[in-house]
């Protein structure tokens, strides 16, 4: 698929915002403005902007919290631990960053660098050289097949990454896109924002993420189970049937492909083949308390494995200088992982940390947790990555189907697909677009917001870290 120039984009996205409302945005007069469907970053940045325009809003989230992907947990070890979403990327445009000052929320840069062992020990500086060179190799391969053709970045991999080709699969795929890289389209990785320049939360991100939703009233336990848009809107729940005049619908791609909210009319096969066509890969934290910093980590240590193939991961160590390590699984083998439960994954956890560290460590393990994202109903999943060939599918997301029901979330994001700030993003564009279609506010184009950063040609020299696509 060729690249769109953003005049392109904005071309056409105008052509979508000004299509001819159909019935639904009439008024519907017993009911609200506004359904806000999830809660999760999409959901917040769309409710507060239907809030603050004096709209009627009714905001429905199916759990019994807010936050979705981007929750943090602070009763498993009695500190924060983000069990979804952590890194806040490209702080100086995240949108959610800008928030937080005024929230008293403490925000600090992530180290500029990771690590990598080999074996027992650390890679030497030339090692790791060595590394970053064949990460940055591969993705300029990805970035320029991608300008020719929608095919998977594994196509575009250079044959010649000798032993470090299993690591640069698993830190570009798995563990960037929760998927291999057989299975990413090089234009949607090609497409992504650099995500060099990131931030942490000492309160956790998903501390950050839900006290941007105070004040706003949020039916909880509310699943919508349907929306029918035949004539206005409404929209069904286990608690009753809610009338309105438009929809922003926010849950995970995997929600909507597995049919998990019913619409009529059925969605079109555009939007259909969109959601199947952008599956939510894996990723998985498995949490470890390591008493007394038995591994010498420093604080926020990303460390990876020079690996011999798929069974591997990575390991944010010592969490905001807490003991909280959180050793990454992602893609194939950590979906199969997964699958076999909590138990098995912590077993991975200390025998992966034990042949890079020694036996040792296991004794040093207090608690433990590891979260499942694929099997919690309500997300299943990780983040949205397009198939080869479908990058296109996150325009068609942006699509309003009949006038009355938009989507947002993550994975209706071009460059910001699969973070919070993405998915941020989105709701708010979502938001605004109904905004202009109720009225009282100046019709405009709905686009892509422009936070595209300017590749670096030079990065190895100025960028140490792994690139990271979530
Ligand atoms: C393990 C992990 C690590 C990650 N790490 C990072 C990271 O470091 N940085 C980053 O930026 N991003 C990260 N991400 C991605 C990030 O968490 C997501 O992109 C983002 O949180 C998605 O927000 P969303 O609003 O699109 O969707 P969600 O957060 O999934 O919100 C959707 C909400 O809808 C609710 N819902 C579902 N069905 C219904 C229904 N029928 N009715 C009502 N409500 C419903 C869900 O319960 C959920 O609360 C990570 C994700 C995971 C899983």
């Amino acid at each position: 698929m060729p690249r769109l120039s953003r005049r392109s984009f904005l071309a056409a996205s105008a052509a979508l915002a000004v299509r001819p409302a159909a019935a639904a945005v009439a008024a519907a007069p017993s009911g609200v403005d506004v359904v806000v469907v999830g809660a999760g970053a999409a959901g917040i940045a769309a409710a507060r902007r239907i809030a603050a325009a004096g709209r009627k809003l009714a905001w429905l989230e199916a759990a019994d919290h807010i936050g979705g992907r981007c929750i943090t947990d602070t009763a498993t070890f009695g500190l924060p631990y983000d069990r979804g979403a952590h890194w806040i990327h490209s702080p100086d445009l995240n949108p959610v960053t800008k928030l937080a000052p005024r929230r008293g929320i403490e925000v600090y840069p992530a180290p500029a660098s990771q690590k990598v062992r080999i074996g027992r020990r650390y890679a030497r500086e030339g090692e790791l050289e060595d590394f970053l060179a064949s990460q940055a190799r591969a993705t300029r391969a990805f970035a320029e097949t991608g300008r020719k053709a929608d095919v998977a970045c594994a196509q575009a991999l250079p044959a010649d990454l000798g032993d470090w080709r299993p690591t640069v699969e698993f830190v570009l795929g798995p563990f960037g896109c929760g998927k291999e890289l057989a299975q990413v389209s090089a234009v949607d990785f090609a497409k992504s924002a650099e995500r060099n320049a990131d931030a942490l939360c000492r309160q956790g991100f998903g501390a950050l993420l839900t006290s941007l939703a105070e004040g706003i009233a949020v039916k909880l336990s509310t699943p919508a189970t349907a929306i029918d848009t035949r004539r206005n809107v409404s929209v069904e729940t286990p608690k009753g049937t809610i009338a309105a005049r438009a929809v922003i619908v926010t849950v995970s791609t995997n929600v909507i492909a597995s049919g998990g909210i019913t619409f009529t009319p059925e969605l079109g096969s555009r939007h259909l083949d969109a959601f199947g066509k952008l599956s939510l890969g894996s990723y998985d934290h498995i949490a470890l308390e390591i008493a007394d910093n038995a591994l010498g980590f420093e604080s926020d240590d990303l460390v990876f494995e020079k690996s011999a193939g798929p069974r591997t991961a990575a390991i944010l160590a010592n969490v905001s200088g807490t003991q909280l390590c959180l050793v990454e699984v992602a893609g194939a083998f950590g979906r199969d992982l997964a699958a076999e439960g909590e138990a098995a994954m912590v077993d991975f956890a200390a025998d992966w940390l034990a042949g890079l560290y020694g036996a040792d460590v296991k004794k040093a393990i207090k608690r433990s947790h590891a979260t499942r994202w694929n099997h919690e109903p309500r997300v299943q999943g990780a983040f949205a990555v397009a198939a080869p060939g479908w990058q296109g599918a996150r325009r068609a997301l942006m699509e309003p189907v009949q006038g009355a029901v938009w989507f947002a979330g993550e994975a209706v994001h071009e460059t910001l697909w699969g973070t919070v700030g993405g998915a941020w993003e989105s709701g708010e564009r979502a938001a605004e677009a109904v905004l202009r279609r109720l009225g009282g506010q100046k019709e405009a184009p709905i686009t892509e917001a422009d936070t595209t950063v300017k590749r670096k040609s030079k990065r190895l020299q100025t960028e140490p870290r792994s690139q990271r696509r979530f």
